[in-house]
């Protein structure tokens, strides 16, 4: 299984700069030697200033989206260029949120991720069946179809840099979170999926990560699977307290 989890915080639309500094500045006190790869996601505007906050530390910088054209008339958008400028090594893509609000699809996120590999971002690709797809039975027909077109043409070297998120709709944000035994199932198939469209050692080399209603208590029984390399949060990651238990799980 890979080597280090990958520990992702998604702010989403949430802290202004000053609330995201002295989140930092918390966080840092919390968590001195973090065994964990740790990465946090704010919102476009605190990435500057989140940079330069975690400066000297072993966090690392992500961003939530971006848009798959290189440059040009996108009003309101933003580049994969942009973001490597302002110091990301992440970009989180394909999230729920995103697909939900904004109509992104599998197609779209392809574009997204072939975009972000040219810049040498890495990829936190979300996927996850809404809560009606698990109820008739297509979770794992959902999984495929998702993993499949959105990794389209990305080839085994390309996927060193790619994490997948495995992020069921229906325990994100809910406080209902997947048991440990129901994202073990989706994320073992996830693994079977990478073998079979790449091969064993892209298999066992890109992390898995669990996404839904983390928290500090939870956070323990999850990472404990065998095939949770990791995890995307929320809300929990919104406290530096919470955020900070979590990344020593
Ligand atoms: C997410 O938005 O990726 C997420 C997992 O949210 P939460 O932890 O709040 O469920």
């Amino acid at each position: 299984m890979p080597g280090k989890k990958l520990i992702a915080a998604n702010w989403k639309m949430n802290k202004t700069i000053p609330e995201a500094v002295s989140f930092i500045s918390d966080f840092k006190n919390l968590i001195k030697n973090p065994k964990n790869e740790i990465v946090i996601c704010p919102p476009f505007t605190a990435l500057n200033e989140v940079k330069k906050s975690i400066k000297g530390t072993k966090i690392k910088l992500g961003a939530q989206n971006m848009h798959f054209e290189e440059k040009g008339a996108f009003t309101g958008e933003i580049s994969a260029a942009m973001l490597k400028d302002t110091g990301c090594e992440y970009v989180i893509l394909g999230h729920s949120e995103r697909r939900h609000y904004s109509n992104e699809t599998d197609e779209l996120i392809n574009k997204k991720i072939k975009t972000a590999l040219k810049n040498n971002l890495k990829i936190i690709l979300c996927i996850g069946e809404a809560l009606k797809q698990r109820e008739s039975n297509e979770t794992m027909k959902i999984i495929e179809s998702q993993l499949k077109n959105c990794l389209k043409n990305i080839s085994n070297n390309e996927m060193k840099n790619i994490a997948i998120a495995y992020e069921p709709v229906w325990a994100i944000g809910t406080g209902k979170n997947a048991t440990p035994e129901q994202a073990e199932e989706a994320h073992k198939f996830i693994r079977q999926l990478l073998k079979k469209s790449y091969n064993e050692n892209v298999s066992n080399n890109t992390r898995i990560l669990y996404g839904g209603s983390v928290n500090e208590k939870n956070a323990g029984e999850l990472l404990a699977m065998k095939n949770i390399d990791g995890f995307l949060i929320g809300g929990a990651s919104l406290n530096p307290r919470s955020f900070a238990e979590i990344c020593s799980a």
